[in-house]
């Protein structure tokens, strides 16, 4: 299929590069295109050339690209760059590294997208699996590409894949046979211009699923109907709220399904490890998918009961003098945010707010922050917007000019039983390298506190 034809990879970031690997081993005439230098772009470049795929840095060329056939874009990168100008001038087709990989993957697809919870999910069922014996491999959007999981992997029968927004707008065929949609709220609207546009890259999940497939979708969410109609996959809802007459769903502190009419005891939610609804809200979803796998109740619940926060995801950090710190450095959207402010006790929280700002209104975060912050420490680009648009609620708001800058101030006010939280509704850009090492230098200023 792509045998000594002429591509063009897009983008020299990890799906880049997985991409080009992929492409070079099916035997296409790979190039890669990429915008920026970096010392990581730098490494992929020299390993890349070695292989004898020419790659041009630090600009594109349309001299560089003129011959492809095909072109396959990394996620990032927007339709105002020279290459997909230069594709759409010309008709030249232009798939994402996602449908790249999918033509030529041969295992089963479970795709997970949604605003917020896909990490999570993707994890908790990758573990599920493997407790059921089956041969998974977790990949996508989680730092893993899907084009290296299916060079590496080629015998596995279950791929779980975590989907983005990003990703999704540049699928044709992609096909998964089990497709999970967690939650959709405005995010990224600095790249999808507006809510709907950001929507209906979200409801391309379910673009090339058949009536034998299936789609699990949660009932709670507010912006679920208006995926519904277009969905041709069998429909498998799961709800918090709600006790539902088919799907999996949460009644006297259990976590229940109802398959075919029949309820069944799956997990005490007094022995979740996870913490807060929102986590409720992800481990129905993975119940919900294993389920119609056909794994066993023991199975899910077994690995509920020892599954701890990932990595930055309110994650407990430490308690000192009473006084507990949470590392949300994730939270970079409106909606994760207001998940950890649930999580927490109301009037106990010292919440650390503010970095790039997304282009979203921070006037929905105003009932939650005036019913559970006592205070707001003010950090990064969107502090002065944040400050504006919460001042309504009266709670005390400082600003600050450095993450550990926070931190102290966030000591000298606690008091036993608070909980400092980062949890800045924004990305990292204009700080950090990325949320991570956000949240790595809010641990290192906490476990620095004496
Ligand atoms: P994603 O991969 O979609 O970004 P993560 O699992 O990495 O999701 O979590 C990102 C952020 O969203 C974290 O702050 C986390 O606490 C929060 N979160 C996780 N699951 C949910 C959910 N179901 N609803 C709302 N927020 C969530």
């Amino acid at each position: 299929m792509y045998k000594d034809k002429r591509v063009s990879v897009v983008g020299l970031g990890v799906s880049g590069f997985a991409a080009a690997c992929l492409l070079k081993d099916m035997g296409a005439k790979v190039r890669v295109t990429e915008s920026a230098v970096t010392k990581a772009i730098l490494e992929r470049k020299i390993f890349l050339e070695r292989k004898g795929i020419k790659v041009e840095i630090e600009g594109h060329t349309e001299g560089f690209i003129k011959d492809s056939q095909l072109f396959v874009a990394s996620p990032g990168v927007g339709s105002a760059s020279l290459p997909l100008r230069f594709a759409k001038r010309n008709k030249i087709p232009v798939i994402g590294e996602v449908e790249l990989a999918y033509t030529v993957c041969s295992g089963e697809i479970i795709a997970v997208s949604g605003t917020n919870g896909k990490t999570t999910v993707v994890s908790l069922l990758g573990e599920i699996f493997k407790k059921a014996g089956k041969r998974v491999i977790v990949c996508g959007n989680i730092g893993h590409p899907f084009s290296a999981a299916v060079r590496k992997y080629k015998k596995c029968s279950f791929f779980i894949l975590e989907v983005s927004s990003f990703q999704l707008e540049r699928i044709k065929n992609f096909h998964p046979k089990i497709a999970i949609l967690l939650n959709v709220s405005p995010d990224h609207l600095d790249w999808h211009q507006s809510f709907s546009s950001y929507k209906r890259a979200k409801s391309r999940l379910f673009l090339n699923q058949k009536v034998n497939d299936d789609a699990i979708l949660n009932q709670d969410d507010d912006y679920i109907s208006s995926f519904l109609p277009k969905i041709k996959a069998k429909k498998f809802f799961f709800s918090y709220k709600k006790v539902l007459k088919k799907g999996v769903f949460v009644k006297s502190d259990w976590i229940v399904s109802d398959l075919s009419g029949k309820q069944e005891r799956i997990f005490n939610l007094e022995r979740a490890v996870l913490p807060g609804q929102h986590n409720c809200e992800n481990y129905l979803a993975a119940a919900a998918a294993a389920l119609i796998v056909g794994i066993s109740p023991e199975a899910i619940g077994g690995v509920f009961k020892e599954f701890s926060p990932l990595p930055h995801r309110t994650e407990f950090v430490r308690r000192l003098k009473g006084v507990n710190y949470i590392d949300d450095s994730k939270a970079t959207n409106l909606d994760a945010t207001k998940a950890a402010l649930q999580t927490f006790p109301a009037g106990k929280i010292i919440l650390i707010l503010g970095g790039r700002d997304k282009g979203c209104s921070f006037h929905r975060l105003s009932a939650p922050v005036k019913k559970r912050v006592k205070q707001i420490i003010l950090l990064g680009e969107a502090a002065r917007r944040i400050e504006e648009e919460l001042s309504r609620c009266r709670v005390p708001m400082r600003k600050v000019s450095s993450l550990k800058e926070a931190v102290r101030m966030a000591k000298a006010s606690g008091e036993r039983g608070d909980f400092v939280l980062l949890s800045p509704a924004c990305s990292s850009f204009d700080m950090f390298a990325d949320y991570r090492e956000r949240g790595n230098v809010f641990k290192r200023a906490v476990q620095n506190l004496s």
